[in-house]
């Protein structure tokens, strides 16, 4: 099966049929670099701002975005060579193949930041994911080492969903209304939960105030965590796997209002909000928010027996209509467990749905969502990037370096530890394991 950057390319060019969410798509990531406005890239929905204050990626020098991919994987394979344990690079499940290939380690922004921390000997970690998962390597890591990013524009829209402006607006709000202290079972007023697609500026925000970090793989867990510690939670930035797992724990809806940053009271009145267990931010990925029941339907009709699995970041509805919901990790170990050939539609992002299509090829897996449309912030990740900042390297210069200051480092170390204690976090997947 042909890589979604191949995929694309010929659908560009009128060789297979198929749509893409948008064409600009086939266009290197450098263009979007050089736009005077910073954007998510193409394929990304109206609906995301990108904040004031972004990272800005520079000029990509241009031998790089000329370069083939054949020239670039020489030269990438020749500096990863050069530089040995020196350097180790990350690659996340929904990062395209043509980086992925050079990945030493493939997961999810959990398991990439565990695996950070366990290459010690490593001076530079080249992360081949988005901001908030390199800032969190960055704060696992140790001093001695640098994370880098191979774009800075990589950033994640779900993720700048929930600010640490917005956030302590709506904190002081809700300690206007539910005051400071504890009840008679010691519990809080409320508990604040960040899911790890967060800046460290919000995990920072979970480490001071009592809170904590979650992953989609363990969300219900720290939940529970969260619920002995205080008489409701803030959940924040994706609404929908607060409420997919909060009702899958029993939580009634009517108990999970929803938190709008621009309104006053997030736009809830004080009764709701009393009886609130759940209060939801409202963020969402909008790579996820494209798959529906329709499509499930479609999917069902088409193939009478599929197992349809999708993400927790999808809606409540597409969670339900599903067969199984959970993190990639889990996506990929239920298709791995299935003994016989089966059918399965798979509701998340596009690159990892086709590399589990080539590593099962007994088993037929597709896509829920008939467009071809990646995740456009991991996207602005290229090969001419990753040979960009790894011949950097070998050079001694260390190009887009991730920092974050220790003030905001050591309370969300203070939530990511937390939330280990709760329930350690998945294994680190070597790339070995996972294929291509
Ligand atoms: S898939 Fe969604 S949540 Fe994940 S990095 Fe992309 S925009 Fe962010």
């Amino acid at each position: 099966m042909s890589s979604v950057d191949t995929t694309i390319q010929l659908i560009r060019t009128g060789a297979i049929p198929g749509t893409v969410c948008s064409p600009d798509l086939a266009d290197g990531p450098w263009v979007f670099d050089r736009q005077p406005e910073p954007s998510y890239g193409p394929g990304s929905s109206m609906g995301d701002i990108i904040p004031v204050g972004s990272p800005r990626q520079g000029q990509l020098p241009a031998e790089y975005r000329t370069a083939s991919n054949n020239e670039l994987a020489a030269r990438i394979h020749a500096a990863k060579q050069t530089l040995g344990d020196r350097v180790v690079v990350l690659g996340h499940f929904y990062q395209r193949d043509e980086v992925v290939q050079f990945a030493d380690f493939i997961g999810d922004s959990f398991q990439l930041a565990n695996a950070a921390r366990s290459t010690p000997a490593a001076e530079a970690i080249v992360f081949c994911g988005v901001h908030f998962m390199a800032e969190t390597a960055d704060i696992l890591a140790g001093p001695h080492q640098s994370v880098i990013p191979p774009n800075l524009a990589a950033g994640c829209s779900m993720a700048d969903m929930a600010d640490i402006d917005s956030v302590e607006e709506c904190w002081e709000q809700l300690a206007e209304l539910y005051g400071t202290q504890p009840d008679a079972d010691g519990r809080a007023p409320i508990i604040p939960v960040t899911y790890m697609n967060s800046s460290a500026a919000l995990k920072g925000f979970c480490g001071d105030h009592g809170g904590i970090v979650c992953t989609s793989s363990n969300a219900s867990t720290v939940l529970e965590w969260a619920f002995e510690r205080g008489q409701r939670v803030l959940f924040f930035p994706d609404q929908h796997l607060g409420r997919n797992t909060a009702k899958a724990m029993g939580v009634p809806l009517t108990r999970m209002p929803m938190w709008n940053p621009r309104k006053p009271l997030g736009g809830n009145s004080r009764a709701e909000l009393a009886d609130a267990r759940v209060i939801l931010w409202h963020g969402f990925c909008s790579v996820h928010k494209r798959f529906s029941v329709g499509q499930i339907e479609k999917a069902r009709a088409e193939f009478p027996g599929v197992t349809v699995l999708v993400h927790p970041e999808c809606p409540m509805e597409v969670v339900d209509a599903a067969d199984a919901a959970g993190s990639t990790d889990f996506i990929g170990k239920a298709i791995a467990a299935a003994s016989e050939p089966t059918t399965f539609a798979i509701g998340t992002e596009i690159n990892m749905v086709n590399r589990l299509a080539t590593q099962h090829p007994q088993h037929t897996i597709f896509s829920l969502d008939p467009v071809v449309c990646p995740c456009s912030t991991m996207y602005r990740i290229h090969p001419g990037y990753l040979a960009w900042v790894l011949e950097a390297l070998v050079r001694g210069e260390v190009l887009n370096q991730i920092t974050v200051p220790e003030r905001v480092a050591a309370p969300a170390r203070i939530a990511l530890e937390r939330m280990l204690a709760a329930k350690p976090g998945a294994p680190v997947v070597p790339a070995d394991v996972i294929g291509d």
